[in-house]
């Protein structure tokens, strides 16, 4: 391989390695309770409703005990754990 092959190659490796980063801070953005799709659901970060959180719902994901946790309904979004909304169901 040519000094200058190796290091288009290097340079295109490098730029590849970069993209997971940033996949990886985007799945952990915090979900605005303002986003239109958390608005129609009427998701909120502080659950009104005794009982029902983000993390002790069946849709949560995750580490359930993380002040921010995963959902299933909103991919590369965390919620917070203590919020709720309207289609919260119990874990089994
Ligand atoms: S589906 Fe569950 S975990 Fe996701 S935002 Fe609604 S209540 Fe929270």
């Amino acid at each position: 391989m040519k000094r200058r092959d190796f290091l288009k190659l290097s340079a295109a490796t490098a730029g590849a390695t970069l993209i997971p980063v940033h996949m990886i801070q985007a799945q952990e953005e915090h979900l605005s309770p303002e986003d239109p799709q958390a608005k129609a659901l009427k998701y909120v970060e502080d659950s009104e409703i005794e009982g029902q959180h983000c993390n002790n719902c069946i849709h949560a994901k995750g580490d359930l005990e993380a002040e921010w946790v995963g959902c299933n309904l909103f991919p590369n979004k965390q919620v917070k754990g203590s919020g709720w909304c309207s289609v919260w169901a119990a874990r089994g």
